[in-house]
């Protein structure tokens, strides 16, 4: 069935009305009529989808880990192929892929969705892939106080396929390892081995 047009929110705050305003001027300085049809309530989208793309700027990764210190495992955990969706604060364009995160548990362990709540939380900002991958790692020990932490993250950054150097297969593989995996050969192939290959459980 085709889905209905939803009509935007009106603007609720001077702070939305002055978002739309800026999407406006964005079109004037284009060459665009924004009083056109399709335009119209496209400043209202934008601001809409402004707020979602930006949320992580309204979130504390403290508050997002909650922990437990029952149950817990000495044990590799790991957070397999978590999509994610940023934007490249060089360009305001999008980049995304797939993050792979593993932590040794110390004292605690964290929800899996909890993990790929903080994934969203670094993401949707402005943001540099590497930077991200380390915010991610480093939120993870800091919070867990966990013995190590390996995060791997592949995107796809639509300002080199889009524009300038316009290479469309290219991705970019960023990796943050802390604590005992910076020291354990062993560690590091176990957690590549289970990210890039198929484990299969039997
Ligand atoms: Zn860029």
């Amino acid at each position: 069935m085709p889905r209905k047009a939803v009509t935007p929110r009106p603007a609720a705050s001077g702070r939305d009305q002055q978002m739309e305003q800026l999407v406006s001027s964005f079109f004037q300085l284009i060459g665009e009529d924004g009083s056109r049809e399709g335009l119209v309530e496209t400043p209202a989208r934008v601001r809409m989808a402004v707020e979602e793309v930006f949320s992580g700027y309204r979130q504390d990764p403290k508050k997002i880990l909650k922990t437990f210190t029952k149950d817990v495992c000495k044990e590799m955990v790991i957070l397999k192929n978590c999509e994610f969706y940023s934007t490249c604060e060089h360009h305001l364009f999008p980049f995304f892929g797939h993050i792979s995160v593993a932590y040794l548990p110390n004292r605690r362990i964290v929800g899996i969705s909890k993990l790929a709540r903080l994934v969203d939380c670094f993401a949707r900002r402005l943001q540099i892939q590497e930077r991200m991958t380390a915010q991610i790692a480093d939120a993870i020990m800091d919070v867990l106080d966990a013995r190590g932490v390996y995060v791997m993250c592949e995107a796809t950054h639509f300002c080199m396929t889009s524009r300038g150097i316009r290479k469309q297969d290219a991705s970019m593989v960023t990796t943050a390892i802390r604590g005992a995996f910076e020291k354990s050969e062993s560690l590091r192939l176990e957690f590549l081995a289970a990210v890039t290959g198929n484990i299969s459980v039997k």
